[in-house]
């Protein structure tokens, strides 16, 4: 995919991207959402943003959880995303407290994944947790600006919890009191995060996958943003952006010229290589890689020129239509599906 200019930037594990930098998906403005419902209590904007947060949740837990056998690194998920008040703008806030009933203190939960752990141990979309494992959360100062300093930390506070063992949760929503149990699945160690934005951009950095919600949007099914996320997945699977930092290639208008752009079109190969094992494994459709890689590569056409660092999408469609070959051939032989490890330079 093509490497935007956030990509460059650190995230810690676990976490998402601040929410002030375009509260705004295709069709659907934020500004459009609030004058047209000045009354109404729930963001449709908002809420939208949220479907396609769990949506991405949903695909990526199932990536990450039935590939472990690929996965050299893995780690614990839940199916648990949470937000905090801290984290939009606080031109947002006042709309984000209507929408999902966010108090300003605590973390509550965005959305959970079905058939997951958070789901599985029952606990519901907008509550709000104040305990884990029996240690009160600590009060969040509501920040002037939008941070996700505050939620970050409780973030890695569960996910040391969880990578150690279950994990017990006090939730609260409205008058209503409930403790729980979470236990975590393993999966791969690679976020999968949605950044709302207009860009048709996805990039991983080593350890995160971000999704624009524009391309999110682009989608037509669930099957292409398995394919998409599992594209980027794999580049961490790989460790693609450690490799090519350590070889000293260079990113950008500099990688697009000689070795650093050969060296980046290989790994653009094998991380469509691997991210279709990862998507078929995954239990989804991969033929629709066909459509999608045309529609996509139509639209972020680099005209009359050949990208100097990835395969054009008449290129990406063949290799789809012979993995789709290899993986059948396996299928028939009732074997576990493996990608060749001379494709994937192990
Ligand atoms: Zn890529």
């Amino acid at each position: 995919m093509p490497i935007p200019r956030w990509s460059k930037r650190k995230y810690l594990p676990g976490t998402r991207p601040a929410r002030r930098i375009a509260l705004r998906l295709a069709g659907v403005s934020l500004l459009l959402a609030q004058a047209g419902a000045a009354q109404a209590a729930a963001d449709p904007a908002l809420l939208a943003i949220r479907d396609l947060d769990r949506r991405l949740a949903r695909i990526s837990f199932r990536l990450a959880t039935r590939n472990v056998a690929l996965c050299p690194v893995t780690t614990t998920w839940s199916g648990l995303l949470l937000h905090d008040i801290n984290e939009y703008a606080p031109a947002f806030r006042g709309s984000v407290r209507d929408t999902f009933g966010l108090v300003d203190t605590f973390p509550a939960v965005l959305a959970t994944v079905e058939g997951s752990p958070a789901s599985v141990a029952g606990i519901a979309e907008d509550e709000t947790i104040t305990s884990i494992d029996d240690q009160p959360l600590a009060r969040a100062e509501v920040m002037r600006h939008a941070t996700m300093a505050s939620v970050n930390a409780v973030l890695a506070q569960l996910q040391k919890a969880l990578d150690a063992g279950p994990v017990r949760l006090a939730l609260v929503a409205g008058d209503r009191r409930s403790t729980v149990v979470l236990e975590g699945a393993r999966g791969c160690a690679s976020r999968v995060e949605l950044l709302p934005g207009p860009g048709l951009s996805a990039a991983a950095d080593g350890e995160t996958v971000q999704v624009s919600g524009a391309l999110a949007e682009f989608v037509l099914n669930d099957d292409e943003l398995a394919i998409l996320a599992g594209h980027e997945m794999a580049h961490n699977i790989l460790r693609h952006p450690e490799i090519l930092k350590a070889a000293g290639v260079r990113h950008g208008l500099l990688g697009s010229f000689g070795k650093d752009a050969a060296r980046i079109r290989e790994t653009e190969v094998a991380a469509d290589y691997l991210g279709l094992y990862l998507a078929a494994r995954a239990g989804y459709d991969i033929s629709s890689a066909i459509g999608f890689w045309e529609r996509f590569g139509r639209r972020t056409s680099w005209g009359i020129f050949n990208s100097p660092t990835h395969p054009g999408w008449k290129k990406r469609q063949e290799m789809v239509k012979t993995t789709m070959a290899e993986i059948a051939a396996q299928t028939a032989q009732g074997r576990e599906l493996f990608p060749d490890p001379d494709r994937i330079g192990r």
